[in-house]
């Protein structure tokens, strides 16, 4: 009787010591996320309140695989399998930003990915839409994002290159691969008034480019150099 006590003992303090393990590193992470915004967003002029305070919020590291987790909240993007990666938090920090959005928005974005731009615009706007190519990818951002109870987020698996004519028209698309050129429909699908931000540019010079619809014509900023997967066609052809 006495060992089965004993051992009893043991099973419940191991028990309970894995769970303060856990409880620490949330802690950690949390910790690490808020230094994240601080060194890295705020202190390189991202300065729009939702945008600080969603990238405070969403848990990066759940959406990376779990032997990069410890390295989520670190300044560089990170593989997400298929050979994609998740973007730096400064790029998703300029690019939401730049995106001119608010609780009232409808956005598109191309090229889910891990789902973690499109949780942060979650937070954001009043609607989101996102697009994936890669099946295995478009899978598994719909999971994470489904444990993450977000009612306001649709994503789907297909070539965003077409947009989402359905839900159109948007007040912000934000594309996350590279074509060469503006793919014609996602212009068609922007709203009056509304804000392009996307990647363009042949293979190693790219640049991030805001474009803003007025009286139906884009007028066009370059922002900063930047490095993008390409967007493919479903054969995997570069656009
Ligand atoms: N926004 C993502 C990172 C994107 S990486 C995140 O937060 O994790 C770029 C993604 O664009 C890749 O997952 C790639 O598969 C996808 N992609 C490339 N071409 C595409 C296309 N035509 N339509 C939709 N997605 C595309």
């Amino acid at each position: 009787m006495n060992r089965y006590l004993i051992i009893s003992f043991f099973i419940l303090i191991s028990i309970c010591g894995q769970k303060t393990e856990v409880i620490a590193q949330k802690m950690n992470y949390k910790q690490l996320r808020h230094q994240m915004v601080k060194e890295q967003i705020a202190a390189r002029g991202i300065k729009e309140k939702a945008v600080i305070k969603a990238m405070q919020r969403v848990e990066r590291h759940l959406f990376v695989p779990s032997q990069f987790q410890h390295l989520a909240y670190s300044d560089s993007p990170l593989p997400i399998g298929f050979g994609q990666t998740i973007s730096q938090p400064y790029i998703v920090g300029i690019m939401t930003q730049l995106l001119d959005i608010n609780s009232k928005s409808k956005v598109l974005e191309i090229g889910t990915g891990s789902g973690y731009q499109a949780a942060i615009l979650g937070e954001i706007c009043k609607e989101v839409y996102s697009i994936e190519i890669v099946e295995g990818l478009a899978l598994k951002a719909k999971s994470t994002i489904e444990a993450l109870s977000y009612d306001n987020l649709e994503l789907k698996w297909g070539d965003g290159y077409m947009g989402w004519e359905e839900h159109a028209p948007f007040d912000a698309i934000i594309v996350t691969c590279s074509p060469s050129k503006i793919p014609q429909p996602l212009i068609n699908q922007l709203g009056e008034g509304g804000t392009l931000v996307i990647p363009i540019g042949e293979k190693n010079v790219k640049s991030l480019v805001l474009l803003k619809k007025i009286d139906g014509d884009l007028v066009r900023k370059d922002v900063i150099p930047v490095r993008f997967v390409p967007m493919i066609d479903e054969k995997g052809r570069e656009y």
